[in-house]
């Protein structure tokens, strides 16, 4: 074998290695490509529309006296959410209120930016408050995770579970859903749609992340005991739009294709969201169950 050839092994060795560590180590870490692929900017129903991209979820609840934005994303976010406003017809400066799914990086790292650009005041529930004001840096999983930190952003009202955010005729409800974060956050508001009140939910994360700890977890004792609550909250919820934190929640792209062949209602959907929480709870259950009959060292 030639030095060449023995290079090439290496080189391939190294990379498969490096995909494996990547795959198995800190996947939840890696920033998936489709986070930062424009999508087309729509309508939902009532005042409620998508900006957001591929991967990352933003909704717009457009008022006459402005705007509230549900999530910042990453910072390279911020451009692609300023344009789909824009198309839409909306003033990016106008979005009075920002809120979040929850306090992850892909979330709400470029809520700093988005501050700074619009004014807008930063509403986030009580347990995210100090993971967003250290920048992640206080996250329970992600905390020491440099990839994964972001500007530190001052919150300017400290929401709790039941909270009303209200804006215009806008008014948006804060269900703490916890356990994806302490302070994950499930967001439910009601549109008027062909002359129907429609109730909207749009989940915060029900989901477990590779290498989250359910049992004996040190800096998150009662983890488990939220992910209950969570379920029992999402189950609890009347749901008719079913909507969330990332698009694959709820398969955004298959009911967009629907919706641009003239379905209006694509989105509406009970059936799914409670198919997809009585997955993700089973998903929960057999990770909880697993992790205790073999604890990680
Ligand atoms: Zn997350």
């Amino acid at each position: 074998m030639n030095h060449d050839n023995r290079c090439r092994v290496t080189k391939t060795l190294l990379e498969t290695l490096l995909a494996v560590v990547v795959f198995t180590g800190c996947a939840a870490a890696q920033n998936d490509p489709a986070w930062t692929e424009p999508f087309p900017p729509f309508h939902i129903a009532g005042n409620l529309y998508y900006v957001g991209s591929k991967g990352l979820a933003n909704y717009l609840i457009a008022t006459p006296q402005g705007h509230i934005l549900i999530n910042s994303d990453l910072e390279a976010n911020v451009p692609l959410i300023r344009a789909s406003v824009e198309k839409l017809g909306f003033k990016f400066t106008d979005i009075r209120i920002l809120l979040i799914s929850h306090a992850h990086w892909d979330h709400d790292a470029g809520s700093a930016m988005i501050k700074q650009l619009t004014g807008a005041k930063y509403m986030v529930m009580d347990a995210d408050v100090p993971v967003v004001e250290s920048g992640g840096k206080s996250d329970f999983q992600y905390g020491s995770a440099p990839a994964n930190l972001y500007p530190p952003t001052k919150v300017d009202r400290v929401l709790h579970d039941g909270d009303e955010v209200k804006l215009g005729d806008a008014v948006l409800v804060a269900h703490l859903t916890p356990g994806h974060t302490k302070g994950c956050t499930t967001w439910t508001m009601k549109v008027s749609e062909g002359g129907q009140m429609r109730n909207v939910v749009i989940v915060g994360s029900p989901n477990v992340n590779p290498g989250y700890k359910l049992a004996g977890n040190t800096l998150y004792p009662r983890i488990a005991e939220d992910y209950d609550r969570t379920f029992r909250v999402l189950n609890s919820l009347p749901c008719d739009y079913f909507l969330g934190a990332h698009g694959n929640y709820f398969d955004m792209e298959t009911k967009y294709a629907r919706f641009k062949e003239g379905v209006p209602t694509a989105f509406i959907d009970p059936d799914g969201y409670q198919k997809y929480v009585a997955e993700r709870e089973q998903a929960f259950r057999t990770e909880l169950a697993r992790q205790r009959a073999a604890p990680a060292p």
